[in-house]
């Protein structure tokens, strides 16, 4: 399974990411305030419709703050 990680210290809570998203997987975290003082985009995977490492988020994000990791499949694997 594919994943990403945003460095949120320096979001600035655009969303931009967050409709990138083609699975939904990134959201905003209203409950919680970066030192920027902005509310930081939050990655959350799903087990029924994983992250792709599609990588929309990441070349979307002004602030280039996502890194994408690519899980390879296996050998023999059908996905
Ligand atoms: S890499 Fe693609 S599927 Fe994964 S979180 Fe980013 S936009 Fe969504
Ligand atoms: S696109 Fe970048 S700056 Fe904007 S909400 Fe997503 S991670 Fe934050």
């Amino acid at each position: 399974m594919s994943y990403i990680v945003i460095k949120e210290a320096g979001c600035k809570g655009c969303s931009y990411c967050v409709l990138a998203c083609p699975r939904k997987l990134i959201g905003i975290d209203q409950s919680r305030i970066n030192n920027l003082g902005y509310n930081p985009a939050v990655f959350t995977n799903n087990d029924a419709a994983p992250c792709t490492g599609c990588a929309l988020c990441a070349e979307i994000c002004p602030e280039v703050l996502i890194e994408v990791y690519r899980k390879r499949k296996k050998a023999g694997g059908r996905k």
